[in-house]
């Protein structure tokens, strides 16, 4: 099943080129249906917070000239980061170095506090494609990673939910311009997603809706004004973002 967040807050379920109104990310349904084609996707989750994990495939550690870590690297992204398919995002003024990082993103379908390692997929609700854009200059001279990490717009995230999903070996693909950047697998990963959320969760709840961005592969890179963005995830499909002048 692929859920939708649209218009002006509303969800639904994508079946073929039709979106099957529903009350909630879970249903029921309306009864009313709309065409894909016809409304604006929105970031198909509500998040509380937004989990991440740094260096998460070995070789994206080994390009940022850092260590393999013993145990996650976590930091957090606020939800005022979310941003939507096919969103413009102002290049910040703040910064001389705008990164992409395309990324597996995990919903959380129900709340989890310490939930054992084979018992966490259970509560996913599903999975889509993230961006986690980071302006890497600063994140190395601020003390902590919030305006690196966290503006307005470094969340792009969709375009839905896809729930019938194993995320152990997915294809990741990242675009910009229509060149290929980044090319890996999920199954490349350190830490897996069962892991992360038993981890997250001897120590902090998730709610439902809470979103995990799982870690980035090698090939990171700069983006520009100009530049078309996008994350291309197997059984889910494409994210794509512009990036657009300074506000
Ligand atoms: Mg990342």
């Amino acid at each position: 099943m692929r859920i939708v967040r649209f218009g002006r807050g509303s969800w639904g379920v994508v079946e073929g080129e039709v979106i099957r109104v529903t009350r909630g990310p879970a249903g029921p349904f309306t009864g009313k249906k709309v065409l894909l084609s016809e409304v604006k996707l929105l970031p198909p989750a509500r998040p509380t917070k937004i989990v991440c994990v740094g260096r998460n495939y070995r070789k994206h550690a080994e390009e940022m000239g850092e260590e393999v870590p013993p145990e996650p690297g976590l930091f957090l992204k606020a939800p005022n980061a979310l941003a939507a398919p096919g969103a413009d995002i102002p290049y910040p003024s703040f910064t001389k170095s705008f990164h992409y990082e395309g990324e597996l993103a995990v919903v959380i379908g129900r709340r989890m506090r310490r939930v054992p390692e084979e018992k966490a997929l259970s509560y996913v609700l599903g999975y889509t494609c993230a961006l986690d854009l980071t302006a890497r200059d600063v994140q190395k001279t601020d003390l902590q990673w919030i305006r690196a990490k966290s503006a307005d717009g470094f969340c792009p995230l969709g375009p839905w939910i896809e729930t019938e999903l194993d995320p152990s070996d997915l294809a990741l693909r990242t675009f910009v311009n229509g060149e290929i950047r980044q090319n890996s697998r999920t199954s490349m990963m350190i830490f897996s997603v069962p892991f992360l959320l038993s981890y997250i969760t001897r120590f902090m709840t998730l709610e439902p809706g809470d979103v995990l961005l799982t870690g980035t592969p090698e090939g990171v890179g700069e983006l520009r004004v100009g530049d078309e963005v996008a994350v291309e995830i197997e059984g889910i499909g494409r994210l794509s973002v512009h990036i657009v002048p300074s506000e």
